[in-house]
């Protein structure tokens, strides 16, 4: 059985999120965190509130559990997305190297 906790998950990112067209992106309207640009969800758990990175809520729910570790990132290169099939884990060094080679790269073609 599903725990109807996930289903109230799924509504919730998807209302706080819009669609770009062009992209695929789900372009999350709720609040981000300053350091970064990353989308921000507010949740209660256990009576305590909580802040978690909304596009790893995204992937937790809509795809699987994240494993231990990884950061995911983001295959479309658009912080504020949260479509989980744009988000790939990768283990936390990886990811900052792949974004300093992006980097490297945007700065080449610029
Ligand atoms: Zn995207």
């Amino acid at each position: 059985m599903r725990p109807a906790i996930l289903d109230g998950l799924q509504l919730r990112l998807l209302r706080n999120s819009v669609l770009d067209p062009a992209t695929a992106c789900w372009i999350w309207t709720g609040a981000h965190n300053r350091k970064g640009g990353y989308p921000k969800l507010n949740m209660r758990i256990a009576g305590k509130h909580q802040t978690f990175y909304a596009h790893r809520v995204s992937y937790a729910v809509f795809r699987a559990d994240i494993p231990f570790g990884m950061t995911l990132d983001h295959t479309c290169e658009q912080p504020s997305c949260i479509n989980p099939m744009h988000l790939e884990p990768v283990s936390g060094t990886l990811n900052s190297s792949l974004r300093w080679s992006r980097r490297g790269r945007s700065t080449r073609n610029a």
